[in-house]
């Protein structure tokens, strides 16, 4: 690496052997963990929140929500049924292992199958900033465009599963599906994908199944 950041290098080790003692935690406890990324307006919340209802009875979820000031996303998973904590960045644009550390104080593993991590919406830093989840997990929506791999390559590089979200608006906004998944391919080849729409409901069940079976392999651990 370049010898021009040590600083850089220094707190990004410091983070990654924290973010390494977080998946410890996740790993005895038998939890699968991931961190949802995306713009402000993808439709994380709506994701996660549709997520927690379909999956009650099948999964026990907890969720972490990073924002910059509120919690009106905790409220909503904890209205749609999961174990809510919210982390304020106090100003800050991405989630850290040491916010992540905290925020694990306050949910009870043990009694959790699934931990989903709503980053801050962001798609400038947060992939560069490893949290300890299993799975990095970005999503993208359709009113966002089709460039977005292209002008955001770290992102898409530094994921696991892409959901491209509000397949509804499709014959409404110009976007050429070919075009956006060629540009994920070329970063990140073979990477897990997901079209659906939370509003319509279509493909959802794809999301869900792929969770349950993640959240299975986990447990075994
Ligand atoms: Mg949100
Ligand atoms: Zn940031």
């Amino acid at each position: 690496m370049s010898s021009k950041i040590p600083v850089v290098e220094k707190i990004l080790s410091a983070n990654d052997r924290l973010a390494l003692e977080n998946r410890a935690r996740f790993d005895a406890a038998g939890v699968f963990a991931i961190n949802v990324m995306a713009s402000p307006g993808a439709g994380k919340t709506s994701l996660i929140e549709q997520t927690i209802r379909a999956l009650q009875g099948k999964l026990r979820i907890g969720m972490i929500n990073g924002d910059i000031a509120t919690s009106f996303d905790a409220d909503r998973a904890a209205a749609a049924g999961a174990a809510a904590v919210q982390i304020n960045t106090g100003g800050d644009c991405h989630l850290d292992a040491v916010m992540l550390q905290s925020a694990l104080g306050q949910l009870d593993l043990s009694s959790l199958d699934l931990v989903i991590i709503e980053n801050v919406g962001n798609l400038i830093c947060p992939a560069e900033f490893k949290l300890g989840a299993h799975k990095n997990v970005l999503v993208a929506s359709i009113p966002e465009g089709d460039d977005k791999p292209y002008k955001y390559p770290g992102m898409y590089r530094g994921v696991h599963a892409v959901v491209i979200n509000k397949i509804d608006l499709l014959p409404y906004v110009p976007f050429r599906m070919d075009f956006f998944k060629e540009g994920i391919e070329a970063l990140n080849p073979g990477v897990v994908q997901f079209e659906l729409s939370c509003r319509t409901g279509e493909g959802l069940q794809a999301w869900f199944n792929w969770l349950v079976s993640e959240a299975r392999k986990a447990a075994l651990r």
